[in-house]
Order: C-alpha cells, then structure tokens, then sequence
C-alpha cells in the first residue's frame, strides 16, 4: 500500500475544503481500501466522512424517499419506509455482498464502487481503466461476468452494483454538494457508459459529496421486487439480476419501471420492456413478450453468449412474480 495522508472530518465545509484540495472522500471503506492493498488505487490523501450528518432516511415533501449517503446498506434494506414503499430497493441490498460488508458499506459509496472485472484488479494485466491506453485484457481474456449492453472497444466491465440497478429502475436522482453548492443528477446521467474514457465512471466533480440519493414518488398501489441470478446463492455478484416496479389499476397496467443488472457497463433500463407493458392487462404471454425486448442490442462476448437469453428469462420471471401479486 502507497503511504496516505488521513483526515477526519466532522462537518460538511472541511469535507469540501479537503476534497477540493484532491482528498478522497472514504466513509465505509469496502471497495477503496482493497484496492489500495491491491495498488490499484493511490490516493494521497483520504478524508474520512464517516462523522458527516447524511445518515437518514426520509420522506420527501413530493411523496418519495430521500436516503441519505452515509446510510449504510443494512440500515437502509432494514428501514421500515424504504420496505414498505420500495420492496425492490430492500430486496436488492439483502442481495449484495454479504451481512459484514452490508453493516460497513454506504448507499453513497455503493454507487461510486468500481467494477469486479479481475483484470482491473491485477496490476500487471492491461486495463484501460485502471490504466488509460493500456488495452483491455478482458476482451480476449475470460469475459463470461463482463457486459453485453453499453460496451465499448475500450471497456467490456459491468457495474457491480444491485441497488443501482433499483435505483435506475425507479429513476431515483443523486444530490452532490460540492465547492459550487448544489446539484442534483438523475441517476441515468450519474454512472457514464466506458466510450473512449472508462477510467471516468460516474458525473462527479472534484471534490463533490454524495449527499443522497432521492427516489421519485410512484402512484400506489406499486408493487416492486429484485431477482438476482448468480453462481451461487450468496456472497457473489449477478450473472443478470431485473428490478421491476408495477402500477396496477383496473387491471390494466399503468406504470412499469424496469433494469437489468449484470449485464450492462451501468445498470441497464430497459425502456423497451416498460413501453411493451404500459396499457395492457396482465398475461402470461405479455410478459414473455415484453421480456424478449430486454437484450435488444446486446453484443456478447466470447464467454457470455449465454446472458441475453438468461437476460429475457431473468426479466420474464420477475414480471411475473410481480405482476401476479399486484
Ligand atoms: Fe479494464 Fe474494462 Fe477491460 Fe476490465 S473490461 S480489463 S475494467 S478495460
């Protein structure tokens, strides 16, 4: 590990006057602390946030949810108001990681976490986004994680994160405070697709915080839920993972929210599927139909020509699980 600087910050104006002069912001440490034991980060100086007042979870004045960024992830799946409004979003984080890295983790750290591609990981493979210019080992490498949506020639990598994927099904906004004041992004426009510049991967300035991520009102009744598909029923990342968020009323359905994860360089909406579902009644038939839409565009890989079809599957299975208990 490179030798760093350490500040403990307890109010938002020092966090600002420290990350502006090049601090990192750290706050549960899960993923920036393995990679600098791994070299792959060397920041110079870290601030640490932890002490900063973003750990509530609120209702909003327009009927939605703002969760504060410090909230760590077993407290926000725990709350009462994020499992009774967003079942997708509780359900989403009970299937991350494993209960140790949930009571550490933050909501704002989980949505700058970088990606699990392996060889972003090793330092002696090309990595066009540890190392611009480098190359991309995964292209020719072993890529059955990697995306198939959003991929560039310089970056193949998914985004690791499950609750992002809630989070742009639900089309939540991120709040950032930085030296500027206020700001806030939807949550599409925050984590950017790799193009020609992967090293870059969310819409952050230097030295902006995370101050929450706010989930939009939806009209009620809305029922919601995440299926994640993986190697194994714990502690592991998704092969392809759908969150799904309908409004039934008169038995037609009138809102559809639907993401994939696990298959995309950001979590992937799914636009597509939604428009399939809008105005029409609840079928076996629609969801199959709307779900055959979800790997439209999709560009596989050597080893992952399997996700676009466990893709559809994935996203059929969870309308249905949501759509007949509406
Ligand atoms: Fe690096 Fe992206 Fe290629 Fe992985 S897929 S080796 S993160 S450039």
């Amino acid at each position: 590990m490179h030798p760093f600087s350490y500040t403990r910050v307890s109010d938002t104006r020092e966090a600002l006057a420290a990350g502006s002069r090049g601090g990192r912001y750290i706050a549960g440490g899960t993923t920036l602390v393995d990679l600098m034991r791994e070299t792959v980060e060397r920041p110079e100086a870290l601030v640490d946030i932890s002490g900063l007042p973003l750990r509530e979870v609120s209702a909003t004045e327009r009927g939605g949810l703002r969760i504060g960024a410090l909230v760590t992830m077993s407290q926000a799946a725990a709350d009462r108001k994020v499992r009774t409004l967003y079942p997708v979003v509780s359900e989403a984080l009970e299937l991350s990681a494993s209960a140790q890295l949930r009571n550490m983790a933050t909501i704002g750290g989980n949505i700058m976490q970088r990606t699990r591609c392996t060889y972003f990981r090793d330092v002696t493979a090309d990595c066009n986004k540890r190392d611009p210019g480098s190359g991309c080992a995964a292209r020719d490498g072993f890529n059955r994680m990697h995306a198939i949506l959003g991929t560039s020639d310089s970056c193949v990598a998914t985004h690791p994160s499950d609750v992002a994927v809630a989070f742009a099904a639900l089309e939540a906004q991120v709040h950032l405070l930085g030296p500027d004041g206020e700001r806030t992004l939807p949550f599409a426009d925050f984590l950017l697709r790799p193009g020609n510049t992967p090293n870059r991967e969310q819409a952050i300035r230097q030295g902006e915080l995370i101050t929450a991520v706010e989930i939009p009102a939806l009209p009620r009744p809305l029922r919601s839920g995440y299926l994640k598909v993986r190697d194994r029923q714990s502690y592991e990342f998704a092969l392809t993972s759908a969150a799904v968020a309908l409004h039934i009323s008169g038995g037609v359905i009138r809102e559809a929210k639907v993401a994939a994860g696990g298959v995309g360089t950001v979590p992937w909406k799914l636009p597509a599927v939604e428009q399939h579902l809008i105005g029409e009644r609840p079928s076996e038939s629609l969801w199959a139909a709307a779900a055959a839409k979800a790997a439209d565009g999709a560009r596989p890989l050597q080893h992952n020509r399997f996700k676009p079809q466990l893709l559809n599957r994935t996203v059929e299975r969870q309308l249905r699980i949501v759509g007949e208990n509406s």
